[in-house]
């Protein structure tokens, strides 16, 4: 009786058109197989009717692992000397993306960086333009804080994503886990203006938290579902925290596949139309089959690597990160197969996020 109970308490919530904080807490807080299974059937559900069967994939270069912030969580802190520093030239950069283009068919290319100083806005520049001069594609950024002009002048380039997590919606913790540098304040309010200046200035805007970091609460990553609905995010990049032995969180506990899963579920239960990846931290959790079981619960997007061999370990964010030893190749091919064994289409398209008006989504969205 009392499990029967406690059963349809999941359902009701689940049947609600618009899920109130404390109805997050309690998804997020679920643990039995029996109800995260209800949660991933009922995201699953909603991504199909809204946005269909297609999963689309994103080709990341990751082109330089040099760093100006401390931010504590991560490998690629200017603080850790022992990681070896590499940058990719702008030529390797651009014949790297033609190749995912030409030949393995990839239709975004995602550059991805520490924040590094060494590329100069006229250099981010050249890179896109290369890119676009060779090959039809989308161009994503996912370099870090710059100013407003900066990415102005990258979206004239012909940029039209951006991938910058507000990390955390804890304004104190991000405080603490971002130490202000001589470069940059490194402050919340700033990364969450910028956000909301990417949006205006039309890119598709990705964003969202780590999931599981040390101090956060599930308080805190139920506000950070409602911050991709206040933000009108157009892609919700959040994965498991996996802590790095060589930085100040060394030895704590990682975020954990369940709640990476939970989040991308709840998420898509807010936020209906968003583009939810299965990203690289998940899939280093569960290496077999991490990405197909982020495909069941919500997820639309896979991003796999396609950075030159030599440079993947060193790009170490977090230990233990997925396909490290696998030529680009390999990862798109194991992409595919994530997108054919959980029973969906490969996108064709570019992939373009166009995220209706909430009330339109919770109108069709039905019960
Ligand atoms: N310099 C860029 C790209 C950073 S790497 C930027 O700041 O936007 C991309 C993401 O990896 C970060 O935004 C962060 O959310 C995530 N990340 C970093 N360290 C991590 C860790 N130890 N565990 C999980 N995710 C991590």
């Amino acid at each position: 009786m009392g499990k029967k109970t406690f059963i349809s308490k999941v359902e009701a919530v689940l049947e609600k058109r618009r899920l109130a904080k404390e109805d997050i807490i309690f998804l997020l807080e679920l643990e039995k197989k029996e109800e995260l299974e209800k949660i991933f059937c009922r995201a699953d559900k909603i991504r199909k009717e809204l946005i269909g069967d297609d999963v689309f994939i994103r080709g990341i270069i990751e082109f330089s692992n040099y760093c100006r912030n401390e931010c504590l969580y991560c490998g690629l802190r200017r603080q850790n000397p022992g990681l070896k520093r590499y940058r990719m030239a702008a030529e390797e950069i651009i014949d790297t993306a033609i190749d995912g283009v030409k030949r393995l068919g990839i239709k975004t290319i995602l550059l991805q960086s520490g924040e590094d100083d060494s590329y100069d806005d006229g250099k981010i520049e050249m890179i896109i333009k290369g890119i676009l001069r060779d090959c039809d594609c989308r161009i994503a950024l996912s370099i870090g804080e710059r100013g407003v002009d900066s990415y102005k002048r990258f979206y004239m380039a012909g940029a039209r994503r951006c991938l910058i997590r507000f990390e955390t919606s804890n304004k104190k913790l991000f405080g603490e886990m971002h130490p202000a540098s001589s470069a940059s304040k490194n402050s919340f309010d700033d990364r969450v203006r910028l956000i909301m200046e990417l949006k205006k200035m039309g890119y598709q805007t990705g964003t969202g938290p780590i999931i599981g970091l040390p101090g956060q609460g599930v308080d805190d990553l139920a506000e950070s579902i409602i911050m991709l609905n206040k933000l009108n995010a157009d892609m919700a990049g959040m994965g498991p925290f996996i802590a790095h032995p060589r930085t100040p969180l060394a030895g704590e506990a990682d975020g954990g596949i369940e709640m990476g899963l939970k989040m991308i579920a709840v998420t898509r239960i807010c936020c209906k139309d968003i583009f939810i990846p299965a990203t690289t931290a998940l899939q280093s959790l569960d290496n077999e089959n991490g990405v197909e079981r982020a495909l069941k619960a919500g997820a639309n997007v896979i991003m796999p690597n396609i950075t030159p061999k030599r440079y993947r370990e060193l790009y170490e964010i977090y230990p233990g990160k997925a396909n490290i030893h696998d030529e680009a190749d390999r990862c798109v091919e194991s992409a595919k197969d994530a997108i054919r064994s959980a029973g969906r289409d490969i996108g064709e398209g570019y992939g373009d996020v166009k995220r209706r008006a909430i009330e339109e989504k919770e109108g069709q969205q039905g019960s």
